[in-house]
């Protein structure tokens, strides 16, 4: 297994946003460009969607299977997101700060505040649309929504962006070039922040 040996202290970035703004494009490329970072793969009840992958994307489970993992304490954090449950399990993201990897987790606001305010290793990050009109745009130009779950997605976004204030970074998703570059710098700066990098630093 591939190991960060250097680092103390991994980070959970959490990626939050509205539907279609854009975060699972940052999140790949944050993931294709930095070695050391790990994705958590969510555990849901929705159905999978066009070319996603079980195990990859998302675990897709029933609402009984995802009753179970709750009953037996299994999630860090869960959620009822746009009438689906959604959920991060412990032992992945444990896993991956055992190994000393950085970790990248997109959930909902209820999901990142919930992680935030039991871990502070997590870093807070979301992505807005320039205008709240271009997400039906992108939500429909995607093609796999039927026209029912866009309108519960864009009803949710309303309030999704309420939580803006709370969180520690905000990219306004325009050039996606300007957000890639600008999400990559945060994770530069969060990495090397002298709380972070102290330990491993020696005075001669
Ligand atoms: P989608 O169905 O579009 O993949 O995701 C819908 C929403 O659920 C997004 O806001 C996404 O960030 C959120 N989400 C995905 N996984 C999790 C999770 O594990 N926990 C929480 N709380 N939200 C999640």
């Amino acid at each position: 297994m591939e190991k960060n040996k250097k680092k103390k202290g991994s980070i959970l970035f959490i990626i939050s946003g509205p539907s279609g703004v854009g975060k699972s494009t940052l999140c790949d490329y944050l993931l294709s460009e930095l070695p050391a970072l790990k994705f958590s793969v969510s555990t849901t009840t929705r159905p999978i969607r066009g070319e996603e992958v079980d195990g990859v994307n998302y675990i897709f489970k029933d609402k009984e299977e995802f009753k179970n993992l709750v009953d037996q304490n299994e999630f860090l954090e869960w959620a009822i997101v746009h009438n689906n449950y959604y959920g991060t399990q412990k032992q992945m993201v444990n896993d991956f700060i055992d190994e000393g990897f950085d970790v990248v987790l997109e959930v909902d606001v209820q999901g990142g505040l919930a992680i935030q305010e039991n871990d502070p290793r997590a870093v807070l990050i979301f992505v807005a649309p320039p205008k709240f009109s271009d997400l039906e745009q992108r939500l429909v130009g995607r093609g796999t929504d039927t026209d029912s779950v866009i309108k519960t997605r864009l009803n949710n976004a309303h309030g999704e962006m309420q939580s803006i204030k709370l969180y520690d970074y905000l990219i306004v998703n325009d050039s996606l070039e300007e957000s890639k570059d600008l999400i990559r710098s945060i994770f530069t700066a969060e990495r090397n922040k002298a709380s972070r990098t102290l330990s491993d630093y020696i005075i001669r």
